[in-house]
């Protein structure tokens, strides 16, 4: 291996779609920019073992879904046929595009890879480990987080998998535990039970998706019941042993069965940022309580050339708020006036149906005690969504009562994901309600229920009777 010795405008350390965002954006604007990631080619967990294999594989549980449920309308497929390897590797072949693509586009733009373990030296010098040094006027912190595990219980078994070896897809376990109501335990648990595994999941909180409001939850909480072996709430793992036959899990709570045995159990119980073993302390970086870098709006640290954006500078830990605040990063290092002001994030859940939501949330305008007016439209006066065979839906929009302002978008059901950018547009346009209901939505899509929603403001939704007076 080489001795390293550089020289950068901007390193990045972590090459996710928060690192490369901001590595590509600082050579855009001409700065000599190195990109240091101890994999080869960038991507991070979001292209390697997050977003990307995640979704491709919920693809192949939505089509699954499809075939199931055309049955209701005359269309029998017959039972499927699963090849698991040839999935994997339709998987793995997506990842490796996808990787090999940002790799080349990397090289075009002129940023210098480097791989390998980073770790400061100074505030303007970086070891990558086993491979020199950089020195550098400015540094962006995106290393991203990690999987946890239960804490208190840690037990070494190919049968404990977390959200990366569930991707892997090795075989398809009979029966599967997801520890963990979140989007994640819920995706990895859509897929499974697509492919045949008698999937349970538990949850510590009384709900699945803990922060999310509950009319949301609800549709989605209904079909996995159905799709699900068991969903139970306020409940947790307490123990964990490896029998014969799989994991023997111990449970407390609400849970009826105190012990039962699985082929195989995924922990998602949540992500820890990677903050340790950087150095950090020796470059006066201030790392909060819960392990996030702290950053003022211009993703700066304490240490004024040095950055942090991502899963390690705070929540929410999501490819897209990654990738922006590395935009807003390397912008600033450049010399412009830019800063995340972003008013909304979205949230996507890739379950079946779909949830997401921007801006405000029920429960944080609950929470702030702040007065909103709540528009819904159910899909089952949509008409696009009675075509789909999906009418479990709803579209609200939470707007300030008095400026008639749209301060947020909640949306649950099939293509919620899609159909939340508009959401998204109309919070930081400052839209308001008439300029979404008089706003032509082409018919007949979903997207109509967006209209629709923003019309029931003014009590009048065209395909919903309210009596006058
Ligand atoms: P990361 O993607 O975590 O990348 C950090 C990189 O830094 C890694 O490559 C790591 O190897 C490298 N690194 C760390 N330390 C060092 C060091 N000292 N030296 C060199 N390199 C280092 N988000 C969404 O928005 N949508 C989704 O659908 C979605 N699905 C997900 C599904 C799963 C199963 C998981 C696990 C996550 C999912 N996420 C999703 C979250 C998303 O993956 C993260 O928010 C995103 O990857 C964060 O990007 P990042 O750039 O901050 O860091």
């Amino acid at each position: 291996m080489s001795e390293l010795s550089k020289e950068a405008d901007v390193v990045v350390i972590g090459a996710g779609p928060g690192g490369y965002a901001a590595a590509f954006h600082a050579a855009d604007h001409g700065l000599k920019t190195v990109l240091v990631d101890e994999r080869e080619a960038p991507g991070g967990v979001c292209l390697y073992v997050g977003c990307i294999p995640s979704k491709a594989l919920l693809h192949v549980a939505e089509l699954l879904n499809e075939a199931e449920h055309a049955k209701e309308f005359g269309i029998d497929f017959g039972k499927p046929k699963i090849d698991v390897d040839r999935i994997r590797q339709w998987k793995d072949d997506v990842v490796k595009k996808l990787t090999g693509g940002v790799s080349q586009i990397a090289k075009l733009r002129g940023v210098d890879s480097v791989q390998g373990r980073a770790v400061f030296e100074d505030a303007n010098t970086l070891r990558v480990e086993g491979n020199g040094s950089i020195r550098f006027k400015n540094a962006i912190i995106a290393t991203g987080s990690r999987n946890m595990a239960i804490p208190g219980i840690e037990l070494k078994s190919d049968r404990v998998i977390n959200s990366t070896g569930g991707l892997e897809l090795k075989e398809v376990p009979e029966t599967l535990l997801v520890v963990g109501g979140g989007y994640i335990g819920l995706e990895m648990g859509t897929v499974y039970a697509a492919l045949g595994s008698k999937v349970s999941v538990v949850e510590l909180t009384d709900g699945l998706l803990p922060g999310c409001d509950r009319d949301l939850v609800r549709p989605l909480e209904k079909r996995v019941r159905k799709s699900f072996q068991g969903v139970h709430l306020n409940s947790k793992v307490v123990g964990m042993k490896e029998v014969k036959k799989g994991i023997e899990v111990e449970f407390e709570g609400e849970i009826e069965t105190k012990k039962a045995v699985f082929d195989q159990v995924l922990v998602a119980v949540g992500r820890r940022p990677n903050s340790e073993n950087l150095g950090l302390d020796k470059i006066g970086v201030e790392v909060d309580g819960s392990g996030f870098v702290v950053i003022d709006e211009k993703c700066r640290t304490a240490q004024p050339n040095i950055y942090a954006i991502g899963d390690v500078a705070g929540q929410p830990m999501l490819a897209h708020k990654a990738s922006r605040e590395g935009k807003v990063a390397a912008e600033v290092i450049a010399g412009r006036a830019a800063a995340f002001d972003n008013l909304a994030i979205p949230a996507v859940v890739f379950t079946d149906p779909e949830i997401a939501w921007c801006g405000l949330t029920e429960n944080e305008a609950k929470a702030e005690g702040k007065e909103v007016k709540v528009a819904r439209f159910p899909w089952a006066a949509s008409g696009r969504a009675l075509t789909l065979d999906r009418t479990e839906g709803l579209t609200k929009i939470l707007f300030d009562p008095e400026s008639e302002r749209v301060l947020g978008v909640g949306i649950v059901g099939p293509g919620a994901g899609e159909l939340i950018a508009e959401g998204v547009l109309a919070v930081e346009m400052a839209a308001v309600a008439e300029d979404l209901a008089a706003t032509i939505h082409a018919h007949p899509t979903l997207s109509e229920t967006v209209m629709e929603a923003a019309e029931s403001f003014y009590g009048h939704a065209t395909h919903i009777y309210r009596k006058r007076g």
